[in-house]
């Protein structure tokens, strides 16, 4: 089993730098779970060096609750330094711990070739791609009540339209190499009628941009109640043949390998007995139960 969904940082946590001891505790919990490798993930929001490219994203909101949201969001985040969190990885995977070098990187409409030109002088093992937000509207931020009311005002079927646009436009640029939480836009437990279509759509999406899928325990800590993704969509991306990960998203130390044994189960239910992991960007493929040697 794989953990490839790793923070350091709770939300609303500032200014900690990481840690050896840290990644160490990480790798030593998710090995006492089963978890033979840990990719650290952190969100690229985190570093001031995502906050010179995008900070102002959210200008061109209409809606001024939600444009001040936004802004509150992101001057409590982008704080850290991108370079020590890499050398941080860097000297814990140099150190012999089962852990490789990923990031969390959000999709910025029309602007995802700044984010390759960032990230293109790291050497990362994994980049996650994710769609937190519909223009500036973090439709899983359920500790925010601006966001939250949000819900009451939008179409449900509509928002998941706009969800799952996103992700297409996210995996047409070729910019990261799995689809973290597919159906996140489910977190805060609304679902349309029939989603079907956008499952599809989602299967389709990865199978064009050649991207693994992300199969997460964070959902079941969520009021959607059930994992990332929904069994129906995994079934949908087994059958399909796209490659997957596990992993729990954790914030914090006690989330770590959260729920992995739950989720190899749901991987030999549908008969799957190989995972997606990666080096150098390069994916390779890995049995469920079986160690990955470092490198
Ligand atoms: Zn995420
Ligand atoms: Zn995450």
């Amino acid at each position: 089993m794989l953990d490839y969904h790793l923070h350091l940082w709770p939300h609303g946590q500032r200014d900690t730098a990481p840690t050896l001891e840290q990644v160490a505790a990480y790798c030593a919990r998710a090995r006492a779970a089963g978890v033979h490798e840990v990719a650290l993930t952190e969100h690229l929001f985190r570093f001031r060096q995502a906050d010179r490219l995008f900070r102002g994203f959210w200008d061109e909101e209409p809606d001024a609750a939600l444009r001040a949201s936004m802004a509150e969001y992101w001057d409590e985040h982008a704080r850290a330094d991108l370079d020590a969190y890499v050398e941080c990885v860097l000297a814990a995977k140099d150190g012999g711990l089962p852990v490789v070098l990923g990031l969390e990187v959000d999709y910025y409409r029309g602007r995802m070739d700044d984010v390759v030109t960032l990230l293109a002088g790291y050497p990362f093992d994994v980049l996650l791609g994710s769609v937190h937000w519909i223009g500036t509207w973090r439709f899983d931020d359920i500790d925010d009540p601006v966001s939250m009311a949000q819900w009451s005002t939008r179409d449900v079927d509509a928002a998941w339209g706009d969800y799952v646009s996103a992700v297409e436009e996210l995996a047409a640029t070729s910019a990261c190499d799995v689809l973290a939480h597919p159906d996140l836009i489910k977190a805060a437990g609304h679902r349309p009628v029939a989603p079907e279509e956008c499952w599809d759509r989602l299967v389709e999406a990865a199978l064009r941009s050649g991207m693994a899928a992300e199969l997460s325990s964070a959902g079941w800590r969520k009021p959607a109640g059930e994992a990332y993704p929904a069994p129906e969509l995994l079934s949908r991306f087994v059958s399909s043949g796209v490659p997957l990960t596990t992993a729990s998203d954790a914030h914090r130390l006690s989330d770590v390998a959260h729920s992995a044994a739950e989720l190899h189960r749901m991987l030999d239910d549908l008969g799957v007995g190989s995972l997606r992991a990666f080096r150098a960007r390069q994916g390779f493929e890995v049995a469920v139960a079986a160690p990955v040697l470092g490198t």
